[in-house]
């Protein structure tokens, strides 16, 4: 599976704004964006003009980089989004929403979505009683998520139960149980990522 390898906060400087891509450092000074807050390589520095392509463009990559997708893959979600019934930039974030590493994270499993990702691979989730391990899969409304029993007894999987956080409407169930459930699609109003939709829609359209 193709992934992108190279330090996540070059992204986060690439489009200027804190996309939180490493759990806690995030929020500490360690944080790369907080202090170099300005696009890396040698021109990073330098006056910006954004075109409106430049503009429509990086809303797209922000997208991608927070929910940790390919462009193969995206463009995969906005053809998708796109058949659906509804306004389309929001069927977008609502598909990548529901995506399983996301629902994870969500659910409080994991400081980052990558965390998250890593922890559904290595097969520590089950859905409806069976083990999925397959980030992209697309969670249902009702789809029960649970952690295996070898999984529940880890260290890792104790941390998480110590501290929940707090699950959005359209999630049910808590950490400490180790069970969530999905009881309805996220609204646009659910997804608090600062990306502007319409105009991933405008680049797409063209
Ligand atoms: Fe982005 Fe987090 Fe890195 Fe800061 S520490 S630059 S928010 S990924």
């Amino acid at each position: 599976m193709a992934r992108y390898t190279e330090s996540v906060c070059r992204l986060c400087r690439r489009e200027g704004l804190k996309l939180f891509l490493k759990g806690d450092r995030c929020y500490t000074d360690k944080c790369a964006f907080s202090r170099r807050g300005y696009a890396p390589g040698q021109h990073g520095q330098g006056r910006k003009k954004v075109s409106n392509y430049g503009l429509q463009l990086r809303e797209k990559q922000k997208a991608k980089r927070i929910y940790g997708v390919l462009e193969g893959q995206f463009r995969k979600y906005y053809k998708k989004a796109d058949r659906k019934r509804g306004i389309t930039g929001e069927n977008l974030l609502k598909l990548l929403e529901m995506r399983f590493d996301n629902v994870a994270f969500r659910l409080g499993y994991g400081q980052s979505r990558s965390e998250a990702r890593q922890l559904v691979t290595h097969g520590h989730f089950l859905i409806n009683g069976k083990k999925v391990d397959i980030p992209s899969y697309e969670v249902s409304i009702n789809d029960v998520i649970s952690i295996s029993d070898k999984s529940k007894a880890s260290e890792k999987f104790k941390t998480f139960a110590e501290n929940p956080k707090t699950l959005p409407t359209w999630l049910e169930g808590n950490v400490e149980n180790f069970e969530g459930k999905v009881v309805r699609e996220p609204s646009r109003e659910d997804i608090d990522i600062p990306v502007n939709e319409t105009l991933i829609v405008e680049l797409y359209s063209k």
